[in-house]
């Protein structure tokens, strides 16, 4: 799977329930809802359906790398000012993490973790 952003090839990195594709060049995440469902029920967080958020259909988003479809942008509370894109088509979601550790998956699943402890406030 490449990265819409860079085009580069993004490296796959499996734990035991939970893999998602990183961006080398510019950080970018992609996972699977379900994927990042299990890992925020399992730290005392809320699915995705339920942490609330606001679509904003003028901020330009990147391209879904599974569909190629745009993804629209979903901002949190305005304190946090944090982000997220998700996939209408096929439901992934695209985050950009650039305090996690390269190719580290513990420490992108902390920095997902927090990225959504914030995003709901
Ligand atoms: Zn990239
Ligand atoms: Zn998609």
């Amino acid at each position: 799977m490449d990265c819409p952003r860079c085009t580069d090839e993004m490296n796959l990195l499996e734990g035991e329930d939970i893999s998602l594709q990183r961006c080398a060049e510019c950080s970018g995440i992609f996972i699977d809802p379900g994927d990042l469902n299990r890992l925020l029920l399992r730290n005392g967080l809320l699915v995705l359906d339920r942490m609330g958020g606001r679509a904003n259909i003028e901020e330009i988003a990147v391209a879904c790398p599974e569909c190629s479809v745009d993804l629209t942008v979903i901002e949190g509370n305005d304190k946090s000012g944090l982000r997220y894109e998700t996939c209408e088509s096929c439901g992934g979601i695209w985050l950009d993490l650039p305090e996690a550790d390269a190719d580290d998956l513990d420490s992108i699943e902390a920095a997902i973790v927090e990225h959504f402890r914030e995003f709901k406030g």
